[in-house]
């Protein structure tokens, strides 16, 4: 495993970093009209074409595919939720990709699709779905509310999970795909956040939804026996999504860290590594700690992501990333604003913004608590059952 950035993974990082402080210019309009959505591509985008592209062709093969993938979302969210161009998928694209069919890959894997599970009685605890789907003729019929669904208003569709037997419990539980125009789906509203403003979260409703049979993702239509695996590999979509989740809240303390030490540069004040704990200023360790926590948070979520792309278990190590990312998400721009002193809380910075904005990486995809939940159970050999 060597995660050292090549040079031309270093030119990559630095065209993110270029095109992200353009998009700072964008970023406090968006924040401040939440009821209008963001243009999927903004004016710039045409003569800042994406600089995957570019490191495709300068890619010297010393990190896989998929440890780079984490390495754009770090610097892609370099502070702001903002993208030049949208990108064409979203959070039910991953569960397509992992569940789906060749022939449902194949119809909807153009599609931007987004991933619906929580409802107002289900957050943490996903096996507590409400949501119904019955199958009557050729067709399901769905019924039941959901929240906090990212991009679900510009989704082209959604990944819904619902149950197709309530007293299965977990078992019975199943994803459906549901475009948007179908009759019975409704778009209720876009939620108002704290921060990740500019991102859109919607909230729908299902009211005698019907769509034909094949839309199961993965068909199968059997409820599993109890303990048989099936909820487990339903869940599984998340040791890829939970990584990235952590490495989003990275750019986002990366970005005030950047900032900060940009701030007290011009002020003539350079952090000194050798001088020795003891002679070390407050705002030094405070920026040589955060530093730290950074690189351990990166070089945990670029590990979770090597063993996936080496088809290894990851389930453990996808969460210590997922709680790490979003650890650092909170603790680092708070760190940051205390040695901005008083103006950190101004708009003359974003920091306070990019503070809001990841506080996010700590709740959804599971919670920081849900991960060490996790990580316990993966260490002591305890099932859900056993550790709730
Ligand atoms: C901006 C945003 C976007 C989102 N996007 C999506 C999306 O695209 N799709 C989707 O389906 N959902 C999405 N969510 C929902 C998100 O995944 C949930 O909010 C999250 O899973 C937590 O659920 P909850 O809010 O119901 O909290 P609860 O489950 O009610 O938890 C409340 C608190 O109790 C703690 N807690 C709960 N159970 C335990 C336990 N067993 N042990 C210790 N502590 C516990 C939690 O950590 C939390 O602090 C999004 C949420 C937000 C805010």
């Amino acid at each position: 495993m060597d995660f050292t950035y090549s040079p031309g993974e270093q030119a990559m990082i630095e065209e993110y970093k270029r095109q992200g402080k353009i998009l700072r210019q964008h970023a406090r309009y968006w924040e401040e009209h939440e009821s209008e959505v963001p243009p999927e591509e903004f004016p710039e985008s045409a003569d800042n074409p994406t600089p995957l592209l570019k490191l495709a062709i300068d890619k010297e093969g010393d990190s896989s595919g998929i440890v780079m993938g984490m390495m754009v979302t770090i610097y892609n969210s370099w502070g702001d939720t903002l993208s030049m161009k949208m990108g064409p998928g979203a959070l039910g694209n991953a569960a397509l990709a992992a569940a789906g069919t060749p022939e449902q890959k194949e119809r909807w894997g153009n599609t931007r699709l987004a991933m619906s599970i929580t409802e107002p009685g289900c957050g943490s605890d996903s096996k507590a779905v409400q949501t119904t789907a019955v199958l009557d003729g050729d067709e399901w019929v769905l019924n039941g509310d959901k929240i906090f669904v990212t991009t679900g208003v510009r989704a082209d569709g959604v990944v819904v999970w619902a149950t197709i037997d309530k007293s299965a419990g977990r078992a019975g539980i199943k994803s459906f795909i549901v475009m948007k125009g179908t009759p019975g789906f409704e778009l209720v509203r876009k939620e108002k956040k704290l921060g990740i403003r500019a991102d859109d979260t919607a909230a729908l409703r299902f009211d005698d939804c019907r769509i034909p049979r094949d839309h199961l993702l993965g068909g199968d239509e059997t409820v599993p026996k109890a303990g048989s695996g099936g909820f487990k590999g339903v869940m599984k979509t998340f040791n890829m999504t939970r990584p990235a989740v952590g490495a989003g809240g990275i750019g986002k303390a990366l970005a005030s860290h950047d900032h900060v030490t940009e701030q007290l540069a011009e002020q003539g004040f350079e952090v000194d590594w050798e001088k020795g704990r003891q002679n070390r200023s407050t705002i030094e360790q405070t920026m040589l700690e955060t530093e730290a926590d950074l690189e351990a948070a990166t070089l945990t979520v670029y590990r979770a992501a090597w063993l996936s792309g080496q088809k290894k278990p990851n389930n453990l190590e996808a969460s210590v990333a997922k709680s790490k990312g979003g650890e650092v998400a909170r603790t680092g721009p708070q760190r940051m604003i205390e040695v901005l002193g008083a103006v950190g809380i101004t708009h003359d910075h974003l920091v306070e913004k990019w503070l809001r904005d990841g506080r996010i990486s700590d709740i959804y995809e599971g919670t920081g608590q849900i991960q060490r939940l996790i990580i316990a159970r993966e260490i002591f050999g305890y099932t859900s059952a056993e550790l709730d």
